[in-house]
């Protein structure tokens, strides 16, 4: 392990967890469409039906970029502008949208009506059309509704209004089933497989996923089921499962060695697996992730970093930059933090970060202006404008497309901040 990380309890026990200040007014975000393009990748028998404008369809297809060359598995209905009275051939026409797309699309098994927020959208109720469809296409074809719209949801939101709206439906484990392990939180295909490979290794019995990989794997939930959220953003899924008797493991994100390795650990000490048997497990992954991370290590060190709220990654994001590579925090924004999910980063941030839920963008840009960090981390809308005085920065949507989780992957998240600093340095020079 690198001797500069620092140990968490002596970190928890010396620092108090830093105060967090909230903030309203304008804001720059994305709306929750945008998890469309993440979560069509994830279940692979779904497909995503936004009913919205035509807004709505330019943004999920420039969001996608090169997907909308292969068979897609999202698509938007494009409901365009009428009073009250053509509500009834605004449902008519979701319903022959949806039959058509079905008829030709024998493949498909769960089909998502995202709505959206134009105001002739606001007016149909998506969850009776979502009954109506599934009385003609279930059991073949499941019909779910949730909402994407920027009204209600930031970008990462769309995955957790997504993940609410089925945890209702997943199947039931009666309270005598044996403890299983629940992973929720969209992750990549290839980070699934090595945790994956990490838990049966380390002897924790049978794990799920969820999302899974295909509708028919919807994971069984019972009073003895334990979750692991994979995701910060997880609020209302969370809620949800909870509601249902599943219990949360308090953890922190699998980001970066220590959150990688205490959220497995959670994970296996759960199912009662031994501290030994989980340090024996996890030791040559961690060396290896460990010995990476040094080599990056020298780029980041010392060097500032101010994060604008988007993702509801920030904070995770954060606590790897400053502990395991020496970054200087000065500021964290994040759009909402829920103080029970994120605990375990709050109490890992030194205490003097600032650290901002909810944003009023004009007065962050002049902190960020006036603190002229190394690096910004921030939306697509303000990348530009922030280059073009001088800064550095980084897209944050590009940490959520990216697989960042776990052992293997932590020198190519360090790598996905190291890039803009050395392409700074390579224009400086
Ligand atoms: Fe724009 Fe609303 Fe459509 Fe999102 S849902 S693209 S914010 S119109």
């Amino acid at each position: 392990m690198d001797a500069r990380v620092i140990p968490i309890r002596e970190a928890a026990a010396c620092d108090a967890p830093p105060a967090v200040s909230q903030e309203r007014g304008q804001r720059e975000v994305f709306c929750g469409l945008t998890a469309i393009i993440w979560m069509h990748r994830r279940i692979q028998d779904a497909f995503f039906l936004v009913v919205g404008s035509r807004t709505c369809a330019h943004l999920i297809q420039s969001a996608a970029g090169v997907m909308i060359f292969a068979e897609p598995r999202f698509g938007t209905a494009i409901i365009d502008d009428r009073d009250l009275a053509g509500l009834a051939d605004a449902n008519d026409e979701i319903d022959r949208v949806v039959n058509r797309l079905l008829e030709r699309r024998p493949d498909i098994r769960l089909l998502f009506l995202v709505g959206s927020c134009p105001s002739e959208v606001i007016k149909l109720d998506l969850s009776r059309a979502a009954q109506r469809l599934n009385t003609r296409h279930a059991p073949a074809v499941r019909v779910v509704d949730f909402s994407g719209s920027g009204i209600e949801t930031t970008f990462t939101q769309g995955e957790d209004s997504c993940l609410a709206a089925l945890a209702p439906q997943l199947p039931a484990l009666p309270p005598t089933a044996p403890p299983e392990l629940l992973v929720v939180g969209t992750l990549a295909d290839v980070v699934e497989d090595q945790f994956r490979r990490l838990f049966e290794a380390m002897g924790t019995g049978p794990v799920r996923f969820f999302p899974p990989r295909r509708a028919r794997e919807m994971p069984a939930i019972g009073p003895n089921t334990r979750m692991l959220l994979a995701q910060p953003f997880l609020a209302d899924t969370a809620r949800a499962l909870e509601s249902r008797g599943v219990k949360r493991l308090p953890a922190p994100f699998p980001i970066g060695v220590e959150g990688t390795t205490d959220w497995l650990r959670a994970g296996a000490r759960a199912c009662g697996v031994a501290d030994e048997r989980i340090d024996a497990v996890l030791q040559p992954a961690r060396e290896r992730a460990t010995r990476a991370l040094a080599a990056l290590r020298p780029t980041l060190e010392g060097r500032s970093v101010f994060f604008f709220p988007d993702s509801q990654l920030e904070l995770p994001l954060a606590r790897f930059l400053s502990r395991e590579m020496g970054m200087d925090l000065i500021e964290v924004g994040t759009p909402y933090l829920h103080r029970a999910h994120l605990a375990a980063e709050l109490e890992r941030l030194p205490a003097h970060t600032r650290i901002v839920e909810g944003q009023d963008v004009e007065r962050q840009l002049d902190r960020c202006l006036a603190a002229r960090p190394d690096l910004t981390v921030c939306g697509l809308g303000l990348a530009n404008p922030l280059e073009a005085r001088g800064l550095s920065t980084k897209w944050s949507i590009e940490l959520v497309f990216s697989p960042i989780q776990g052992f293997e992957q932590a020198a190519d998240l360090a790598g996905l901040f190291v890039r803009p600093l050395e392409r700074a340095r390579r224009l400086a020079a």
